[in-house]
């Protein structure tokens, strides 16, 4: 444990066992924003009214804000390579007033992290009034937000928002590089959107004014597709063409209302058509969730997108992580991201069915994982991808089947770490992702940490494991939990102590290499000696070909690593004479294959 994690437990905040300690406190802000876009003008106009309460036990002197943008202008640090297309001035803070007196704003250009000294300090169950005006131009490349074509943009970290102060790391004061996204308290936000007639509004939150802003033939469709299991097709091309979908008043105002959600994101389109249906998400109360599609009409996936989602929704709702979805709605839009949002989705449009089901269903996983959770992705960012990577690899074996699913994670997620013996990508996964870059920060979030969580559940079982993570999810739901509630909970619900394991996967600079040392059979038992030379407590097949031909196949969960994680004796009973023995870890893939087999070359 860090020493910010070992005083939070002493303060009560956090507790060994995995539960929020009964000092426990997170803020919380109430966002009404109200922007203004007026394409192909790129400028968004925004004002906002931000009241903010302090329920940490510290009287607050000032606030650090969170302004995203900033990663766009030139010289700012980032993770990826910028062209000059992706480069603007960054956000820009035309006012700025606490409790309603203007108040100079002090630094108006540069810092995506900017601490803004208020002028009567916060006490604790206070709260405070902050209006901010603010524009900033849309990068005509787009990125995790942007231009998706001249007259289509995707806003996302468009608002001037208070950071997280947590209770074992204050204030959240890391720079946004672009690497690392989410890590946000659960707001309440009143959003508006100003848009020219003909431009439709899709965003988190339900739209609050369907009837003011979509003609009646539309919005009674998408009435329609909330109620029904079909795909309804809100707006088609021609339509779209015809410039009948929305009002035709000067200028649209959208109202959306999204309670108790780290983000709000949103697409204004006028040439994007719309499909839309839902699906029941919640089988005990018949509660449904709205799945819409954003897109342009060439995109032949997207055609397919609404199904996708409902399919997402249905799957992860009632299989893993077997919570319903959350939310009343999810929109995949067609971007160029690749990326999740609170009720969004951002993706790109492939040629490949099965790749872009695949990705819609991993932006959609991550409804879970950070967004329920309240993951602290600037840290932990393997708490997100991680679980979400896993969940991913489920869906998959359900879709593709497991031969499929097997190869498709191990060429996705798993080759390009194993198969590089380079330092940096052996880096324990608690590694904070603050301080982590390029591949090894990649496959420490996504591929080594799924296949933690793929050797947990392994370890306990499906019936176990899932009752573990539901436990996990019901006590941290709403909250900031960190990677030690996490390995706490699952030791309190699972009635184990799994120090052992979480100290091998989590803490340690292993990867993946087991070795067969010796194999001794008797005419009822074969004994076989497994070394681990890489250290990870990898699951592992251990397949017996007999003499007269035929195989038999041994799972061996990572147990058999728990009293010794050296060596290994596992004793498989045998009635036929063994010929060879071959070690086969599936997708936790070995890093030397040369020393899997007995007899040996
Ligand atoms: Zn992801």
């Amino acid at each position: 444990m860090p020493r910010n994690v070992k005083q939070a437990i002493q303060k009560g905040t956090r507790s060994l066992d995995g539960k929020p300690g009964k000092n426990y406190w997170q803020n919380k802000a109430r966002y009404a924003i109200t922007v203004t876009a007026t394409p192909p003008s790129r400028t968004v106009q925004g004002t906002e009214e931000i009241t903010y309460t302090n329920t940490s036990p510290d009287t607050l002197k000032y606030l650090v804000f969170k302004l995203f943008l900033n990663s766009h202008t030139p010289g700012a640090v980032r993770q990826n390579l910028a062209g000059p297309d992706y480069l603007t001035s960054g956000m820009h803070i035309d006012q700025y007033a606490e409790n309603g007196t203007t108040r100079r704003w002090p630094d108006a250009h540069g810092s995506t992290v900017q601490r803004i000294t208020l002028a009567k300090a916060l006490m604790p169950h206070d709260s405070v009034k902050l209006s901010v005006n603010w524009h900033y131009e849309l990068s005509v490349q787009s990125g995790r937000e942007g231009l998706l074509d001249s007259t289509t943009f995707f806003l996302a970290y468009f608002y001037p928002r208070v950071a997280v102060l947590d209770d074992y790391n204050g204030w959240d004061r890391t720079p946004f590089t672009e690497a690392q996204e989410f890590y946000s308290d659960f707001n309440d936000y009143d959003l508006t959107v100003n848009v020219p007639k003909n431009y439709v509004v899709w965003s988190t939150g339900d739209l609050q004014n369907t009837a003011e802003v979509l003609q009646p033939t539309y919005a009674n469709r998408l009435a329609r597709s909330m109620q029904t299991d079909s795909v309804v097709h809100i707006a088609t091309q021609q339509e779209v063409d015809a410039r009948q979908v929305t009002q035709q008043k000067d200028v649209n105002t959208w109202r959306w209302k999204a309670r108790n959600v780290p983000d709000v994101a949103l697409c204004i389109s006028n040439q994007y058509i719309w499909d839309a249906s839902s699906v029941v998400v919640d089988k005990a109360t018949g509660r449904r969730s709205s799945v819409q599609a954003a897109f342009k009409n060439s995109a032949n996936d997207f055609h397919h997108m609404v199904e996708f989602g409902r399919h997402s929704l249905d799957w992860f709702s009632n299989n893993l992580p077997g919570v319903p979805y959350p939310y009343p709605k999810t929109t995949i839009v067609q971007g160029e991201a690749d990326m999740e949002y609170p009720m969004m989705v951002n993706d790109g449009s492939t040629q490949d069915l099965d790749f872009s089901r695949f990705v819609a269903e991993h932006e959609i996983a991550h409804t879970w994982f950070p967004f329920y959770m309240g993951i602290n992705e600037t840290r932990f960012g393997f708490m997100d991808e991680g679980w979400t990577t896993a969940f991913e690899y489920l869906i998959s074996q359900a879709d593709l089947g497991p031969e499929v699913a097997k190869r498709n994670f191990q060429n996705f997620r798993v080759v390009s770490w194993i198969q590089d013996a380079s330092a940096e990508q052996d880096l324990p996964i608690i590694t904070p992702a603050n301080v982590l870059s390029g591949a090894a920060l990649g496959n420490n979030e996504y591929g080594k940490a799924a296949l933690g969580y793929l050797a947990v559940r392994d370890l306990l079982g499906e019936a176990s494991f899932k009752k573990v993570l539901h436990e996990f999810m019901a006590r941290w739901n709403g909250k900031h939990p960190t990677p030690w509630d996490m390995f706490y909970t699952f030791n309190d619900a699972s009635g184990k102590n799994l120090n052992w394991f979480w100290n091998n996967w989590f803490f340690s600079n292993n990867y993946i290499d087991l070795a067969i040392q010796r194999v001794e059979s008797t005419a009822t038992q074969c004994t076989v000696t497994i070394q681990n030379i890489g250290g990870f407590v990898a699951p592992v097949d251990i397949t017996v070909t007999y003499t007269d031909g035929t195989t038999a196949t041994f799972h061996q969960t990572p147990g058999i690593w728990q009293a010794n994680q050296q060596l290994a004796t596992v004793k498989i009973p045998v009635k036929k004479k063994v010929q060879s023995v071959v070690l086969d870890g599936g997708i936790f893939m070995d890093a030397d294959g040369s020393n899997n087999r007995w007899p040996g070359k």
